[in-house]
């Protein structure tokens, strides 16, 4: 955060969590976050209903900062959200505030002040809800984060489940590359790549757990793939030989459906390889962000409870 705006935030007494920054103004819960190019978004917690003319907020708004003012509208929720551009902009930071407060004012937005998850009144903290910080009662924040972590664990997973989807996502991740082999007589490296991301796709939607033997199964259902399709290529040569389809089959088992036939096989598919472990990385990437990244998820939300009194 730049060190002006850092220092203005302090004046106005905002907290500061992680890569937010929140504060109240006038019951208005305002979360700043840092945005790329080192943009700031700015936040409002509100409730509206229908009655409210978004328009007219925004007009009202207009003058200096409506162009820049994006308000969106989500069950009785307002979010208003503005990205300073420049960095001049977060000079202006009180200024804006209290112009869009007076503007919310005058248009019945009102500061959401109930608990975000039992939307009861008497709130005695602040804490991180969808990217925002909220009020809400702490009791309720910290069981709606035991609830969240005891569905995540509670989950149904199954390695068999998982083990038949990876199968079946390994048949369709190769079928483009069976296809250009039957259809253009060439293998396509760069299409190995989808293999790995297709196998962990379809373990996901069959449930499957994942962590290390997703890995595993992965990366053997990947070989698999590498060693048939190499397989299925030598076939088209001896049928391009004119030999018979079921003789070219036949010879092909003979020659390489032993050990080292298939080492020579997997040694012979390099560039194959290099995409495959490109698919890989992608798919270790949705492995490791599993689980144990949902849980941390909410382990982080509940660091997030600050305690705030409504004057
Ligand atoms: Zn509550």
């Amino acid at each position: 955060m730049n060190k002006k705006f850092f220092e203005i935030l302090q004046d106005k007494s905002f907290m500061f969590f992680g890569s937010y920054a929140t504060g109240v103004i006038d019951n208005y819960v305002i979360t700043i976050t840092h945005t790329q190019y080192s943009n700031y978004s700015v936040l409002f917690s509100t409730e509206i209903n229908d009655s409210v003319d978004l328009k007219k907020v925004k007009s009202d708004f207009k003058q200096q900062y409506g162009k820049k003012l994006e308000l969106t509208k989500a069950n009785n929720q307002l979010g208003a959200s503005y990205v300073f551009s420049k960095r001049n902009d977060t000079e202006h930071f009180s200024e804006f505030v209290n112009e869009i407060i007076s503007a919310f004012k005058n248009n019945d937005v009102r500061p959401s002040t109930n608990c975000f998850v039992c939307n009861q009144s008497s709130i005695d903290s602040l804490c991180i809800d969808n990217d925002r910080f909220k009020f809400v009662h702490e009791v309720c924040a910290k069981q709606q984060i035991t609830d969240n972590i005891d569905v995540i664990s509670s989950r149904k997973t199954s390695y068999l489940l998982g083990t038949v989807g990876a199968f079946l996502g390994m048949i369709i991740g190769i079928l483009p590359s069976v296809l250009t082999i039957l259809l253009a007589e060439t293998i396509y490296s760069v299409l190995f790549m989808i293999i790995p991301v297709s196998i962990i796709y379809f373990y996901k939607i069959f449930k499957g757990k994942l962590g290390l033997y997703s890995l595993i199964v992965t990366i053997i259902m990947s070989l698999v793939s590498v060693v048939f399709m190499q397989y299925l290529v030598i076939v088209l040569v001896f049928m391009e030989m004119g030999t018979s389809i079921s003789d070219s089959f036949a010879l092909c088992n003979m020659l390489y459906m032993n050990l080292e036939g298939i080492i020579e096989i997997i040694t012979s598919s390099g560039s194959e390889y290099t995409f495959l472990v490109i698919g890989l990385f992608f798919t270790w990437q949705t492995i490791s962000a599993s689980h144990k990244g949902e849980v941390n998820n909410q382990k982080n939300i509940s660091k997030s409870i600050i305690s705030w009194k409504i004057n």
